[in-house]
């Protein structure tokens, strides 16, 4: 048995935002996509920034991504209790510089650069956090 942990800081769905944090629902990760030019924007932006058409739509992606930055953060939940996250640039192959910024489920040690991840999906309330785990390793959230 192991302790029900903290619940993270939920985000705020938006019109815009919406898709992003629920297409975990259906297994998806979802982003923005220009319907003009197929730009995909993330963070999503009301106008595409390259045609400027008005007309973004959500768009599943394969969920695949590399690590290209990361941060340690250390976090104390409870008193003499701190548990350490990684907290990374994800790069998406679908576009070159298309980065999502999320939690890498896995030890500091063991995150590197260049290293390949793949999305999975917590489900708190209303919204499917959108986290990634090193490719070819079990969907285990709670092992990291
Ligand atoms: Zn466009």
């Amino acid at each position: 048995m192991t302790a029900p942990e903290p619940p993270r800081k939920l985000p705020a769905l938006t019109p815009e935002t919406e898709a992003f944090w629920t297409g975990g629902k259906d297994g998806h990760l979802l982003i923005r996509r220009c319907t003009g030019c197929g730009r995909y924007q993330h963070p999503p932006t009301p106008l595409c920034p390259v045609c400027r058409t008005e007309t973004m739509e959500p768009a599943p992606v394969s969920g695949r991504g590399t690590v290209r930055t990361f941060t340690v953060n250390h976090q104390q939940w409870l008193p003499g209790l701190s548990r350490q996250y990684v907290f990374a640039a994800v790069e998406l192959p679908e576009q070159a510089e298309l980065y999502v910024f999320s939690n890498i489920l896995a030890p500091p040690e063991a995150v590197h650069g260049g290293m390949p991840v793949t999305v999975c999906f917590e489900h708190q309330e209303d919204v499917w956090l959108p986290l990634f785990r090193p490719e070819n390793t079990p969907e285990t959230p709670d092992a990291a």
